[in-house]
């Protein structure tokens, strides 16, 4: 979980991880959107949400809060496709934000949820054996699913010649998941990527973590794979990442595409770098008085 309020032009990355403010965000309707080729947003204002639409069905990436799934069902519909379509749930993270209507989404499709190895106790858990939130409780717990099919580092989710890729991007969770495909669009080939998340949320201990160990190492890695890939169209499991907001107010039929925004990725990605780097030095430091 986490929030970004840009409430000054240019100002960017004050961040806030207010469940109550985010909560009501998470929750506030935003317009279903096609976003690059067979990608389209079935989010909220503060819940990314995709369908990746094929000739076998559909793909949806995040189920979001458990009263998220209808106003996804809304969505997908208003776009003229069919919830009952969607045969693959995968997500970006294991926090209630981003999986907690999975249980609904299986229940009413039939669809099999594909999640990253070290997130699979979790999600199965509903929430409880996450190594910050899971002793939190509250929201941060949810209806366990099964998982259908546990994935490694690398390995692909693929559907009607669609092929997603999941990089292992851990820190945020353990299990935190940067996806990446390649699509059509007029007639070109891009490279779309899927941030998991690269945030330190507060109150996350980055040193002598007795409940995850080796979290710092796990972020330096994070930092390494989000650099090390190539974008053209930058997305995030919050559409906050990406500026998801001004960039829907640039999508203009015959203006280009506001969501092809590589130089946009490679900023988000060192501010983030910057924040993880920032933090840890203080608790490092903090560490050693
Ligand atoms: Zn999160």
């Amino acid at each position: 979980m986490f929030r970004t309020f840009a409430y000054a032009a240019g100002l960017f990355g004050l961040l806030l991880s207010a469940p109550a403010q985010a909560a009501s965000e998470y929750l506030t309707p935003f317009p279903a959107h096609h976003v690059v080729g067979n990608i389209y947003f079935v989010g909220s204002k503060g819940q990314a949400n995709y369908l990746i639409t094929t000739p076998q069905g559909n793909i949806l990436v995040n189920s979001g809060l458990e009263a998220n799934v209808p106003m996804i069902k809304e969505s997908i519909q208003k776009l003229g496709f069919k919830y009952s379509d969607t045969k693959i749930l995968v997500i970006s993270h294991a926090h209630f934000d981003h999986d907690a209507g999975a249980a609904q989404v299986v229940k009413d499709t039939g669809a099999k949820y594909d999640v990253m190895d070290s997130d699979v106790g979790v999600v199965e858990s509903g929430g409880k054996t996450d190594f910050n939130y899971g002793a939190k409780g509250g929201e941060n717990l949810y209806p366990p699913v099964k998982v259908d099919r546990v994935l490694h580092d690398g390995d692909t989710v693929s559907l009607g010649g669609t092929v997603l890729t999941a990089h292992k991007t851990p820190g945020h969770t353990k299990g935190c998941t940067t996806w990446t495909l390649k699509v059509n669009d007029g007639g070109k080939t891009l490279n779309v990527v899927i941030v998991g998340s690269p945030n330190v949320n507060p109150g996350y201990v980055l040193v002598d973590n007795k409940l995850y160990p080796g979290i710092a190492q796990d972020y330096e890695k994070t930092f390494q794979v989000l650099k090390s890939l190539p974008v053209d169209v930058f997305l995030g499991a919050h559409g906050a990442y990406y500026g998801m907001e001004d960039k829907y107010a640039k999508l203009k039929p015959g203006s280009p595409n506001p969501f092809i925004d590589p130089a946009g990725y490679k900023a988000y990605v060192a501010n983030r770098e910057e924040a993880f780097r920032k933090e840890l030095a203080k608790q490092q430091a903090a560490a050693k008085q």
